[in-house]
């Protein structure tokens, strides 16, 4: 029988396959087309817009940096909000922190998040949650018209790339980072996946020059997710109080990536891509902060 393969363009002249063992949904929603593939290896898969988002077999390893960062560096984080997340990994990760009393997701297509309860079991097994709510709204509209009363200890944005005209887009902007800003409360810190530098490292150069022109504390920090092109991956954090490249509390559950030693590890840039970056940025500097922007 001739094989299915799922093919991602990573770049031009350069792309990854996998081997499909078979469909388990294909759909389109008013954003985006939704794919749901069970792989020869990497398990299930979830695929936007021809895109890998997320899979079984390797999802931990980006849910667990993109949550226990920020959040063990935070002393009390309260109050959190995810903007996009729909996968449910990230909400996951989040409400493994009892200090965490309240999370808000603001998911801008309810069709992703049905899927997910549908073939992806273990993402979303902290989504019925009492501690959860979830908005289906666009994430920059969500912070831009945020109540003034209404403040976050920790802001996290797991969000399609960047590319295109996807709603993504709407998150990589200073105007964005700006209503970012705002919405946390005195002390809280911002994180933001900002993909895979050695394809595209102008979102995570953007993402830096924007964060570290807001936040007093900035920086950028990398793991490695095998089913992200070229492995090497990187998100952008700000911090209107404490530095974010080490923790202040250990993680009281078992993990399966993160540790402290990696937390620190993690702000350690490798020199051709810290040197791209704005001054201050790399290795978790302090930024020049510049409020007014
Ligand atoms: N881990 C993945 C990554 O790093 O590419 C992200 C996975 S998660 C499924 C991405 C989610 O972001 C999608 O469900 C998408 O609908 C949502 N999203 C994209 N733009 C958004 C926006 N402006 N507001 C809210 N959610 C958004």
């Amino acid at each position: 029988m001739l094989a299915v393969w799922f093919r991602e363009e990573a770049a031009p002249g350069h792309a990854v396959e996998w081997r499909v063992r078979r469909s388990l949904f294909s759909g389109r929603s008013d954003f985006q087309t939704i794919d749901v593939l069970e792989l020869e290896s990497f398990g299930r898969a979830l695929v936007l817009d021809g895109i890998m988002q997320t899979t079984t077999d390797d999802e931990f390893i980006y849910h667990e940096m993109l949550a226990h960062v920020p959040l063990l560096a935070h002393p009390t984080p309260r109050r959190v909000c995810i903007i996009g997340g729909g996968d449910g990994g990230l909400a996951r990760e989040v409400l493994r922190h009892h200090e965490v009393r309240h999370v808000v997701m603001v998911e801008i297509d309810r069709m992703v998040v049905e899927v997910a309860k549908k073939f992806l079991p273990a993402h979303t097994a902290a989504l019925s949650d009492c501690r959860l709510v979830i908005h289906y709204a666009d994430g920059a509209a969500f912070l831009r018209d945020l109540p003034s009363n209404e403040r976050f200890d920790v802001i996290l944005v797991d969000s399609t790339d960047p590319e295109g005209t996807g709603p993504g887009n709407w998150l990589y902007t200073p105007e964005f980072h700006r209503h970012v800003r705002d919405a946390l409360n005195p002390g809280g810190i911002f994180a933001q996946q900002t993909g895979t530098p050695f394809f595209n490292p102008e979102v995570v150069q953007r993402v830096g020059q924007s964060v570290g022109e807001r936040f007093a504390w900035a920086g950028v920090y990398w793991s490695v997710v095998p089913s992200y092109p070229g492995g090497f991956f990187t998100f952008a954090v700000g911090s209107l109080g404490p530095a974010v490249d080490a923790p202040r509390r250990e993680a009281n559950w078992p993990t399966a990536w993160y540790t402290g030693a990696i937390h620190r590890l993690a702000f350690s840039l490798p020199p051709y891509l810290s040197r791209t970056l704005p001054a201050g940025l790399a290795n978790g500097g302090r930024a020049r902060v510049n409020p007014q922007r």
